[in-house]
């Protein structure tokens, strides 16, 4: 589980629950299974579940019932309906999972390179503040297992364009350190450090049971879930 809040479940995905995504492989039906058994591991209704095609840019979108449950073109997605679970799909990209638990908003996104450059993590807070009201003080951000400064290393035109953009700090020779970056863009974007809980695991060196695409380029997807439950 990602937290323990009775308003919410929230859970990353390994290897065990197998690829989550569809756009990985041609054998469609073994995610449908697995997300089958996921819907049953976690008792949330597998017909609701929200995701993306992921495109690496930063469009976002607010769902509800009436969406369709795969959203085109888009990196992000915000709810506040309740038993809506949403669901973003990564193997060394960062997933961003937020929580509003004072206004009970949610949303996830896709936060690699591209997405990151482009600053997805504030544009969901602002998204969230817009639609919905959310106080940036009162979200709750989890930056899930992800490749780290440890493996990501880029070539040095790369390492420049971060340095100069970002800061020296999230710079070491040619690895780069796209969890810090994102932290700083929420801290910007006025959330509390406190709240800010970005996972130490790196999905290509770890040996925890997360994909890695810098592993295995034929890898497939694990997943952040999370979803507002029906409270009382
Ligand atoms: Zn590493």
């Amino acid at each position: 589980m990602i937290l323990s809040d009775s308003a919410v479940l929230a859970f990353y995905t390994t290897t065990d629950d197998g690829n989550m995504a569809y756009y990985t492989t041609q054998d469609e039906n073994s995610v449908n299974i697995n997300r089958s058994k996921l819907s049953n591991k976690y008792g949330f209704n597998l017909s609701a579940l929200r995701y993306m095609n992921q495109v690496h840019g930063n469009h976002i979108e607010i769902v509800d019932f009436d969406s369709p449950n795969l959203i085109l073109e888009c990196d992000g997605i915000i709810t506040k309906e309740k038993n809506l679970p949403l669901m973003v799909q990564i193997a060394d990209c960062i997933g961003v999972v937020l929580y509003d638990s004072v206004k009970k908003v949610i949303g996830v996104a896709h936060a690699g390179r591209n997405g990151t450059f482009l600053d997805i993590s504030s544009k969901m807070i602002t998204k969230m503040n817009e639609s919905f009201g959310t106080d940036s003080s009162d979200v709750q951000a989890y930056l899930s297992p992800s490749i780290q400064k440890c493996c990501y290393e880029v070539d040095v035109k790369m390492a420049e364009f971060v340095s100069h953009n970002f800061g020296k700090d999230f710079v070491s020779g040619r690895f780069i350190d796209l969890q810090g970056i994102n932290k700083m863009q929420l801290i910007k974007s006025g959330l509390q450090d406190e709240n800010i809980h970005v996972s130490d695991t790196c999905t290509k060196c770890s040996k925890e049971p997360y994909f890695s695409y810098r592993n295995d380029s034929k890898c497939g997807r694990f997943s952040c879930v999370i979803m507002l439950k029906d409270y009382k």
